[in-house]
């Protein structure tokens, strides 16, 4: 195995995907292709599956980058964050989850959630982007089922309230505890160690 050397800096930067908000493509992909969407905001993730149980991208609706963003925007990307970060943790199959942002690729803003598959503790750290792309893809339809029930958890979590907690005293509501009875299974839920948002 032979080190790649380092090239010279360039004196120009090449442009980003989306540098011209007219060839983005985010901008131009409609609210069908995502998992969810509100009013500010939409979640997607890759078309098919691939290494790691879970990756989705959160993206604003309008084309801002992260330095971009108004604090409005700010305060919601905290938020929905810290949402979808315990809606993929409490998978059973996920252990940690990895948020990033790298900023090279495209002008439009993406939030990356990358979930470290639980027991594997070689895929710890920054190179777990890699495994993912290394590692067999997953099955498709426990793909697909981790990704309705972290859309169900996140609706059900902008339009919580408490009125709708569900009533075992878990950081789940009681639509989100329906959706997992019908569809995933009561081995899916988890109690939180934290407390619910507020
Ligand atoms: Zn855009």
């Amino acid at each position: 195995m032979n080190l790649k050397p380092l090239q010279e800096p360039v004196g120009t930067e090449p442009p980003r995907r989306g540098d011209r908000q007219e060839q983005c493509s985010s901008c131009h992909t409609p609210d069908s292709a995502y998992l969810w969407t509100d009013e500010r905001w939409r979640l997607k993730s890759p078309p098919s599956p691939s290494g790691l149980p879970v990756v989705v991208i959160l993206e604003p609706r309008a084309h801002l980058d992260l330095g971009d963003l108004s604090t409005m925007h700010a305060a919601e990307l905290g938020v929905l964050t810290v949402r979808l970060e315990r809606a993929i943790r409490s998978l059973e199959s996920v252990a940690q989850v990895h948020v990033n942002r790298w900023g090279d690729g495209t002008a439009h803003l993406q939030m990356w959630f990358l979930a470290r598959p639980k027991g594997y503790l070689q895929l710890r750290g920054p190179f777990m982007t890699m495994w993912d792309e290394i590692l067999p893809a997953v099955d498709e339809h426990e793909w697909r089922m981790n990704l309705e029930y972290i859309s169900a958890w996140l609706s059900d979590d902008l339009e919580r309230t408490p009125k709708g907690r569900d009533p075992s005293g878990t950081d789940v509501s009681r639509e989100t505890a329906r959706f997992l009875r019908s569809a995933c299974g009561h081995r899916r839920r988890r109690t939180w160690p934290v407390g619910p948002p507020t």
